[in-house]
């Protein structure tokens, strides 16, 4: 009988210590679920930063670049099309100067949206710097990069912002480029598009110029 008492005395602490050990284990599973949880908020968030436009939430200049050499990569492999605008906002030195610095950073903002709001959701938007902008146009010809270009333009246009008691509006200008085996890089079709868009500038700004036309004029 002892030996009986002591045996199922064992078995019920082999028991406890594998319930123990089986809790302790669940425990372990749930802090390592919620640290990887952690750390992949932590990785989005560094991401985000890394690649996002903090005033406007677009792609920066590197995430741009990034990006848009893939694209160029694929659209060569493909034999697809691809076409890039860039977009300048005119005077906008003035719009900063003459209401404020805060109005800018609004016309940025809105400028942004409304960009984003009337692209597709493959085309590749990126603030390059201050207040120019780049979109890539995946499966696009020229013809029809500058119809989305002049569209833009129009759009770009009828943005309205409040100033104390002033309705504030402002323009932009406008280059395009189908990209080919001569734009093999980001910098070399950009190179283009800003050729095209040093046109629109000088040519009264607020209007879409397409590098061709410039190739065509001075030929
Ligand atoms: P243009 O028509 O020839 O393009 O003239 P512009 O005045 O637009 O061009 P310019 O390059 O002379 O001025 C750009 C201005 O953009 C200068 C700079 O202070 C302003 N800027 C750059 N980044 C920001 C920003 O994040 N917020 C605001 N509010 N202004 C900015
Ligand atoms: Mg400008
Ligand atoms: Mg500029």
């Amino acid at each position: 009988i002892i030996l009986k008492d002591s045996y199922n005395q064992m078995i019920e602490s082999v028991n406890k210590h594998q319930l123990e050990l089986l809790e302790l284990n669940q425990e372990l599973d749930e802090k390592i679920k919620s640290r990887t949880h952690d750390l992949e908020l932590a990785k989005e968030k560094a991401e985000l930063l890394a690649y996002k436009d903090p005033l406007t939430h677009l792609y920066n200049r590197r995430a741009f670049f990034k990006y848009g050499q893939k694209l160029i990569n694929q659209t060569a492999q493909h034999s697809a099309s691809l076409s890039l605008i860039m977009i300048d906002i005119d005077f906008f030195k003035k719009l900063n100067d003459n209401y404020s610095h805060a109005l800018g950073d609004q016309a940025l903002i809105a400028f942004a949206d409304t960009l984003t709001g009337n692209l597709r959701h493959n085309d590749i938007l990126g603030r390059l710097g201050g207040e120019e902008f780049a979109v890539f146009l995946p499966n696009t010809d020229e013809e029809n990069a500058i119809t989305i270009a002049e569209t833009l333009r129009i759009l770009i246009s009828q943005i309205t912002l409040q100033h104390e008691d002033a309705i504030v509006q402002f323009t932009a200008s406008l280059g395009v480029v189908e990209a080919t085996q001569a734009t093999p890089t980001v910098d070399s079709i950009l190179a283009q598009a800003d050729e095209a868009l040093y046109y629109s500038k000088h040519n009264g700004r607020n209007r879409v110029t397409a590098y061709s036309m410039i190739v065509e004029t001075t030929q």
